[in-house]
């Protein structure tokens, strides 16, 4: 094993080969210093199709990371981290997430032969964990988020915690990404969502090593802890309630300083999406026959509101509408 967790905060190191899913000492995110094994694909997850489209004089590619076998982004980064936990010799995987990294974590454990434990909040959505049973994990449901992450803590040494917001190695396989866009990211601008930032972080890192420094530019749900003051804020549209974006509401991101440095390192801004632009980009998307999750359609709203400013651009598509066809209708409705 040639490669040692470091926490970005505190400079805590971790002893060699040892996994740990957050900072030991002060809780926050980690970076892995050498070089972290390579693994296959499991279920074609990735290479994902790129669609190129004409909008007003412009091209926009739209990656459709909702395609990949679970619906979203998160199984670059998950099936990773749980093939490497099987290699660190792991029978079982926990993680906290009502969404789309439960249902990521639970078909990947399935399929890798791991138990999987999806520790939720009562307020998840009642389609996806019926998915996540479905597919054989052992579904946890509590009362809140918060209390969904100390339930997660409670299985963690003994079961691998996947832990997206904290542990590099979930962002090590969301790098793919980025060497799979590097061709055209050369000259056009990436749009991306930003919750986490396991997404952009990933997206940033893989694009380096392809020899690439995208131009990137972060869009978060209005209301999220803001990138703004930390990065140029480029557009705010949609009014100040992204109750819809349920996917980036996260609290605290801890690699919110990290992400604020790459997206000002890249020379591109935030754009800050409410409910009324992410329900007008969700039509849209729809009627090209995008089949997203209001979450993803952020990044549209966020193209939209720079068009005739930025060029081309790539838009990534990161969940699937599918798991959200009960709400859909409705939604880009109202
Ligand atoms: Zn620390």
């Amino acid at each position: 094993m040639s490669w040692r967790f470091y926490c970005v905060r505190c400079g805590f190191r971790g002893d060699v080969g040892v996994y740990y899913h957050r900072c030991p000492v002060c809780g926050g995110a980690l970076g892995v210093d050498g070089v972290l094994p390579s693994f296959p694909r499991v279920l074609g997850e990735g290479s994902t199709p790129l669609v190129f489209d004409g909008v007003g004089g412009s091209i926009v590619g739209f990656k459709l990371e909702y395609l990949n076998p679970s619906g979203s982004f998160k199984d670059r980064g998950v099936s990773y981290s749980l093939q490497f936990a099987r290699g660190l010799g792991y029978r079982c995987v926990v993680v906290d997430s009502s969404g789309n990294t439960g249902l990521s974590t639970a078909v990947y454990a399935s399929r890798l032969g791991l138990r999987a434990h999806i520790v939720v909040p009562a307020t998840a959505s009642p389609g996806k964990l019926s998915l996540m049973r479905a597919v054989g994990a052992n579904v946890v449901v509590v009362e809140s988020r918060g209390e969904a992450s100390r339930v997660a803590e409670s299985y963690a040494g003994e079961c691998f915690h996947v832990a997206h917001l904290t542990s590099p190695v979930f962002i090590e396989g969301v790098k793919s990404l980025g060497y799979e866009i590097a061709e055209y990211s050369r000259r056009a601008t990436v749009i991306v969502p930003v919750s986490s930032g396991s997404l952009l972080v990933g997206l940033y890192r893989g694009s380096l090593e392809a020899g690439v420094k995208p131009r990137i530019i972060a869009v978060q749900a209005s209301g999220s802890p803001s990138l703004e003051g930390l990065v140029d804020l480029l557009a705010y549209v949609g009014g100040p309630d992204s109750r819809l974006a349920d996917a980036l509401v996260v609290r605290n991101p801890p690699r919110l300083e990290e992400m604020a440095r790459i997206v000002r390192e890249s020379g591109g801004g935030v754009v800050k999406v409410g409910d009324e632009a992410i329900r007008v980009a969700l039509r849209e998307l729809l009627s090209m026959g995008f089949i997203v999750e209001p979450s993803s359609a952020v990044a549209w709203a966020a193209y939209r509101a720079l068009e005739g400013k930025i060029g081309e651009a790539i838009v990534i598509l990161t969940g699937s509408g599918l798991k959200y066809y009960r709400e859909l209708e409705e939604i880009s409705r109202a």
